[in-house]
């Protein structure tokens, strides 16, 4: 084994009422067959970003240290806070221990970088292949380095898995280390899913003006873990956190349903569910959101003539889908053609889902050739697809845009309505420049 590292009040124009179907009556196509998406290990190009002090150290081939690399790609002001400990042929073949190999690498690392204090093993298809325990190691580990250093472990393999689900699994992860919240405590806010700091901070800022206490998870240092417990009530920034969820429920928190804040009305909803539960009256929140939500409107505004009544079709992959479509819907009057997604978490889409024309296609899983079919034939204006799709497409005459790029930019909120709308105005602004 080798040790390598590698280098987003009154509303001029008024959404269309919610609809009362109940979301588990919108018929969802089922497909289980090839599928075409990136693994969980794509999750630790932002992961890695936001837990300053987080190291992630991929057990895994040659090919899972060229996917990071090529994919975050090269730090050139400081020591990149990932690697990948590459498994040979002796390690693949059991020729040799390949827990000592990583307790090896892991020693070189701490000694060498002192600021790391939590480590994670990130698990791959070769390692899951081999059937390397990463947990036990993991243990060994942190029984070796704690206080200094945390050790876990969590699994980004992409065998039956999607490039979101890597995030969702660390998380999960780290739930059992959150301090347990004092029972005399008061009821406080938890917002679980990476967010960009900037937006972190447009939304504490929001908090506190709602005088709702409020922390977020994860923390951008490991020693900031915020307490959880029966005291907690938690609201999901991300759609893609099934497991993170339900470990915290396991904790005793409570999960607030809401929709997620992507766009004016999914922010505004967010916001209306926290302070719904921590009993702050609705014109507070109405005041103090009116000046972003009025900033977002005149965004969205000068957008939407270029996204409205275009027809979008989406191919299953950053599990984003489903909110992405409920705003191009509602709030850029664009056409859902299909809103394909890896997975279709109903009670955290539940409020989504309702919000959904009653009539959309909705299809859970892949199978990618006949997917391919359906979006040929319904010969789409835009198709959300990953990478590896949008060049054959492009060839074909459709245009795409890469969901991938949705995760990397900072699109929640407020103040980032109008360069989300603005991500899916600009390839078909390229088609229309390269028509002319
Ligand atoms: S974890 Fe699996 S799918 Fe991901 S890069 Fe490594 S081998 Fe490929």
């Amino acid at each position: 084994m080798n040790s390598a590292t590698s280098p987003t009040l009154a509303c001029p124009n008024p959404l269309p009422a919610v609809s009362t179907h109940s979301p588990r009556a919108l018929p969802v196509l089922r497909e289980r067959g090839q599928r075409e998406v990136f693994c969980g290990l794509t999750g630790i190009i932002w992961l890695h970003r936001k837990i300053q002090d987080a190291f992630f150290l991929v057990v895994g081939s040659r090919t899972c240290a060229h996917l990071i690399q090529s994919a975050a790609g090269v730090m050139i002001f400081a020591e990149p806070r990932f690697a990948t400990a590459i498994l040979e042929e002796k390690d693949l073949a059991g020729l040799s221990d390949a827990n000592d190999e990583i307790d090896r690498a892991v020693s070189r690392l701490l000694a060498r970088r002192p600021e790391i204090k939590l480590l994670f093993l990130v698990g791959s298809c070769p390692s899951e292949v081999i059937k390397l325990d990463l947990s036990r190691a993991a243990a060994r580990l942190s029984a070796r380095f704690q206080p200094a250093v945390r050790v876990l472990n969590y699994s980004g393999s992409g065998i039956e898995t999607t490039f979101t689900q890597g995030e969702d699994a660390c998380l999960a992860s780290l739930v059992p280390e959150l301090p347990q919240q004092d029972p005399a405590a008061p009821q406080s806010l938890l917002v679980v899913g990476t967010l960009p700091d900037v937006i972190e901070d447009q939304f504490q800022r929001l908090f506190d003006a709602l005088r709702i206490p409020v922390t977020f998870f994860p923390p951008r240092r490991s020693g900031n873990l915020p307490p959880v417990g029966p005291r907690t009530l938690y609201l999901l920034a991300q759609p893609f956190l099934g497991a993170t969820g339900q470990a915290l429920d396991e904790r005793g928190a409570e999960r607030i349903a809401a929709p997620f804040p992507f766009g004016i009305e999914g922010t505004r909803a967010w916001f209306d569910a926290a302070a719904v539960a921590f009993s702050v009256s609705p014109l507070h929140v109405a005041e103090v959101v009116a000046p972003a939500e009025s900033r977002a409107r005149t965004a969205l505004q000068q957008v939407r003539p270029r996204l409205s009544g275009k027809r979008i079709f989406f191919f299953p992959d950053s599990q984003l889908e489903v909110p992405l479509a409920r705003f191009l819907s509602r709030e850029l009057d664009m056409q859902l053609l299909e809103v394909g997604t890896p997975y279709l978490h109903q009670d955290h889409l539940a409020a989504e889902l309702a919000l959904l024309p009653s009539d959309v296609v909705l299809s859970e899983g892949q199978d990618v050739e006949r997917q391919l079919d359906r979006c040929r034939a319904a010969s789409p204006d835009l198709v959300v697809c990953g990478l590896g799709l949008a060049n054959p497409l492009e060839v074909q005459g459709l245009t795409t845009k890469w969901s991938i790029e949705l995760v990397f930019s900072p699109i929640h909120g407020y103040e980032q309505a109008g360069d989300l709308a603005e991500l899916f105005a600009r390839p078909l602004v390229r088609r229309d420049r390269l028509e002319v």
